[in-house]
């Protein structure tokens, strides 16, 4: 088990989670402790009874003991404001990245 003092973690620290729970791809792992997630999704528009393809990219607190990586498949879930950005924390790693 990797040691982890952040207390921005949801299991170590003392972030609890709520609300949502998404899954994403890792597209951004510059931050020092923050990575950005991209989600693509559809969504239907009752109008034209078609499903319109979107996508948002959250900014997502990254625990010292998941330590996702660029290109990693995440899964997030809602807590409370951790920074101007942030309100995002991962929870899992669903699938490293490979190779890379
Ligand atoms: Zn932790």
């Amino acid at each position: 088990m990797v040691e982890c003092n952040d207390i921005n973690c949801f299991t170590h620290g003392n972030v609890k989670t709520r609300g949502a729970v998404l899954e994403g791809t890792v597209v951004s792992d510059k931050g020092k402790k923050t990575v950005v997630v991209e989600r693509h999704f559809a969504k239907y528009i009752s109008k034209y009874e078609r499903l319109e393809r979107r996508n948002s990219k959250i900014a997502a607190h990254n625990p010292e003991c998941i330590k996702a990586k660029l290109h990693d498949s995440v899964r997030m879930a809602e807590c409370r404001r951790i920074s101007k950005t942030k309100a995002w924390v991962i929870v899992e790693v669903l699938k490293r990245a490979e190779g890379v």
